[in-house]
């Protein structure tokens, strides 16, 4: 039974991203398989491990005050403001009121929802997180295993719809390994494998900057055992992940840089 093409459903079947088919056909094959339905649990276990521990951004508390007042004031003033003598009171009155309150629920929930909604960053984070444990899970990192970058750049390239940078990073002491096909940010993206020592460097890779902040400066993550560090640059997406210590992996993604 071939499992990589399942394998690579698993996270949008989780998000319930797939069309009806495509989830119908990953149902039917999670009920003859044990290896993925065991892969499956991992990814769900470990995203609610993220889910519970990943950092959420709160508003400093000035500027959550400042929001408060703001609010406070607005309604005040919207209520203290007197109706026209000449025109029917009543429902002007009633009229500013609702304008009021309404102003007061759209702030209230605008507040909420920075107070509380996660870094867009971290959804990505985590699946690319999920695709990293995934591999080693079911023990197959690679679909093509070469050190040769002139065999895994158009073996990446004739499955996708872009072609991601390759480069040779022996001499930095970051050999290449292979590459392999995942599903990340709604789409399918490259993955280099890279070694350093006993370690394994997954790299994935897609066009378009999908960074909020839009930096270049590579962002380092530690989460659940793995190290993370994500860059753009003016044409690719980049997610490096392994098990190596931060700095090692700040270094691979710095030889990488400089080596595209
Ligand atoms: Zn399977």
């Amino acid at each position: 039974m071939d499992c990589s093409p399942i394998e690579r459903l698993l996270d949008p079947y989780l998000d319930d991203e797939l069309d009806p088919a495509r989830a119908a056909s990953v149902r039917t094959h999670l009920e003859g398989c044990c290896a993925c339905r065991r892969v499956l649990d991992a990814m769900s276990s470990l995203r609610t491990t993220i889910r519970t521990e990943a950092p959420y951004h709160r508003a400093p508390p000035e500027l959550a005050m400042r929001m408060r007042e703001t609010l406070g004031r607005e309604s005040q003033e919207a209520v203290r403001t007197p109706a026209p003598r000449t025109h029917p009171p009543r429902w002007n009155r009633w009229f500013q009121l609702g304008a009021a309150v309404l102003a007061a629920v759209v702030v209230s929930t605008t507040a909420t929802w920075l107070l509380t909604a996660p870094d867009p960053e971290w959804a990505i984070a985590e699946q690319v997180i999920n695709g990293h444990a995934r591999s080693a899970l079911t023990g197959r990192p690679m679909e093509v295993a070469s050190s040769d970058r002139h065999a895994v750049k158009p073996w990446l390239s004739a499955r996708l719809d872009f072609s991601p940078p390759v480069v040779d990073l022996t001499t930095a002491g970051f050999p290449l390994r292979g590459g392999r096909l995942d599903y990340a940010a709604g789409r399918p993206v490259a993955v280099l494998v890279y070694a350093h020592r006993q370690h394994v460097i997954d790299l994935y890779v897609w066009p378009g900057a999908q960074s909020r902040s839009g930096l270049d400066r590579p962002r380092t993550f530690t989460r659940n055992g793995f190290n993370v560090v994500h860059w753009t640059d003016a044409d690719m997406t980049y997610w490096a992940i392994s098990d190596l210590n931060s700095a090692d992996l700040e270094a691979f993604a710095n030889n990488y840089k400089t080596a595209k």
